[in-house]
């Protein structure tokens, strides 16, 4: 039996694009529920990772708590989602991810097992607060040039933005183009890289808004083909329609011009592909312990 993980990055409103603290995220009310409608149609569980501040909302923390006892892993996706965390000192690493983590135990009872750092900026330094911090795994690995178009791209769509620019502070240049596609250890935390196919073209929901959907299902079949720890990555904004949003406050996100239901068929068509292909869909901390390198 082969496997493979759903991982949703929750990247909010709230933090990730510094909406205003008093407006309701619907990042945790109507669009999570979407995704959840999608988990009881195709019966598997999530694993997601939440920024830690945002669990300063009490209604927030009721929801991942739900999200928690209803089955899905809950995981770390650092505590303020700043884009250079890789390339900060160990000190500001620690506390960010200590902070999150603290949060997150606090939220569903128990300690997050599995990271991935924003902006998928890591570093050596970072992995040694992972492995203090007892993580089992960490997803933060791009291996792939498609970082580089993503880069200014994002750059281009929060132009005036200084907190975007941080996402050029990093140490893993090297490992976008040269990294190792496969599972690795770093300082005892397993590692599982992005999905790529042998071109190194990294394979997440979203790059399907941008390259298009025939190609974008070639390209994951390819990596559900190659890739032995697949998961298949998931944002927010994949299910976001222009009626969450206020009308007044400009969102810099590409992908708001595709209508919803849309949106859901072609969700819902990339995990009829992971299914098809023989696999069985697990948390990532399964994911992890199943390809241990030990
Ligand atoms: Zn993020």
């Amino acid at each position: 039996m082969q496997y493979a993980a759903i991982s949703l990055n929750l990247d909010s409103l709230g933090e990730a694009y510094g909406w205003p603290s008093g407006y309701p995220d619907p990042s945790f009310f109507q669009i999570a529920d979407r995704f959840f409608q999608i988990a009881r149609k195709y019966d598997f569980k999530y694993s997601i990772y939440v920024v830690g501040k945002d669990l300063e909302k009490p209604e927030n923390r009721e929801r991942v708590r739900a999200w928690a006892r209803d089955g899905h892993e809950i995981g770390n996706h650092s505590w303020l989602h700043q884009m250079d965390l890789g390339a900060m000192s160990r000190a500001a690493i620690y506390e960010d991810v200590k902070h999150a983590h603290d949060a997150i135990a606090e939220t569903t009872g128990s300690a997050p097992r599995g990271f991935i750092s924003p902006a998928w900026n890591t570093s050596r330094t970072l992995y040694t607060v992972l492995s203090e911090l007892g993580y089992e795994y960490d997803t933060s690995i791009f291996p792939s040039w498609i970082m580089f178009p993503v880069i200014a791209k994002n750059l281009y769509n929060h132009l005036g933005n200084k907190k975007f620019f941080a996402i050029l502070k990093r140490k893993d240049w090297l490992t976008l183009a040269f990294g190792t596609r496969g599972v690795c250890q770093k300082q005892g935390v397993t590692v599982l890289p992005l999905p790529t196919n042998r071109f190194r073209v990294a394979c997440w929901h979203t790059l399907g808004f941008m390259i298009g959907w025939k190609r974008h299902l070639q390209l994951l079949k390819s990596c559900l083909r190659e890739i032995d720890a697949f998961y298949y990555l998931i944002h927010p904004a994949d299910l976001m329609d222009r009626r969450d949003l206020d009308p007044g406050r400009k969102v810099p996100l590409e992908r708001l011009g595709t209508p919803l239901e849309e949106k859901i068929h072609h969700l819902e068509r990339a995990i009829e592909n992971i299914l098809q292909s023989g696999r069985k869909i697990i948390t990532m901390s399964e994911l992890a312990r199943r390809h241990k390198i030990i």
